[in-house]
């Protein structure tokens, strides 16, 4: 089977994340290795023959085999995700095809220039899979990831982005929430701006990072503005967008 031929996965198991986000769990009968921040296109097919197709990013790193994780967020009057989060059960089969995407990747080699991952909302998926892959190299390549959210409830992943950052000195977990904290929070409470990328920054010190930013268009073209006003050369900031607002 060609590497981006459609399949049929099995969804082997469903999580919610937080109100707005699940984890979908998928068996491939053709697994293939996949780099950590790469997608699966997902189709829907109806009776009468209408399809819609999105992308979702791998979730899950290379070293979970035999299966994928995707984690969708449930968008007002989504096509796709809404018919994920409402109609699609354990058991049930969908038609993927991936691993696709060969820009936005991290491979987690000896000697790569540290990380610094800026995700916002559902944007923090494929940065998941890197630092999860990270973990399983047990690499100490210093990262950062600066994850905005809105709220507290909506921060994806949080209690194993908080082991994380709790085992591992070399890695910090900056949250940053632009419409309401958590009480007696001290931490980021904007929108990401040029003044926190800069701080951001220079947490690496002399070494500049690698940094991939992912999620909505208008964060993705800020901040990669912002980084760039912060010193970072063109090459060194990877993005990748979601989706067309700002959500
Ligand atoms: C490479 C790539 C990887 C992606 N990975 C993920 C992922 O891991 N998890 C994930 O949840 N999504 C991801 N997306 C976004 C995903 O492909 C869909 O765009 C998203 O699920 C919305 O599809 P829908 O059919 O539910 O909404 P649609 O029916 O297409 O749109 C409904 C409404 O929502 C707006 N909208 C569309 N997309 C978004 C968005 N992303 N954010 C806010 N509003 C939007 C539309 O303008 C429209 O008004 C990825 C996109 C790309 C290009």
């Amino acid at each position: 089977m060609s590497r981006v031929a459609w399949q049929l996965a099995t969804v082997k198991s469903i999580r919610s994340e937080t109100p707005h986000v699940k984890t979908f769990v998928l068996s491939l009968p053709s697994w293939t290795l996949h780099l950590a921040g790469q997608h699966y296109d997902l189709r829907l097919t109806a009776e009468g023959g209408y399809q819609a197709e999105r992308s979702y990013s791998i979730a899950s790193p290379p070293e979970q085999t035999g299966e994928i994780e995707l984690t969708v967020e449930i968008i007002a009057d989504g096509e796709v995700s809404g018919y994920l989060n409402e109609g699609v059960q354990v058991g049930d089969q969908l038609e993927v095809r991936g691993p696709i995407g060969g820009y936005f990747v991290w491979r987690g080699e000896a000697g790569a220039p540290p990380l610094l991952l800026v995700g916002g909302g559902s944007g923090v998926v494929p940065l998941m899979a890197m630092l999860r892959h990270r973990q399983h190299l047990g690499l100490r390549t210093p990262a950062v990831l600066l994850f905005s959210v809105r709220t507290p409830e909506e921060v994806i992943y949080r209690a194993e982005l908080e082991t994380m950052a709790a085992a591992d000195n070399s890695f910090t977990l900056l949250l940053d929430y632009t419409r309401q904290a958590p009480p007696g929070w001290a931490g980021y409470h904007r929108r990401i701006d040029a003044a926190m990328l800069a701080e951001v920054v220079a947490h690496f010190g002399e070494v500049k990072p690698q940094a991939f930013v992912c999620g909505p268009t208008g964060l993705v073209e800020s901040v990669a503005n912002g980084l760039q006003a912060a010193g970072l050369a063109p090459e060194m900031i990877l993005t990748e967008r979601f989706g067309p607002t700002g959500g």
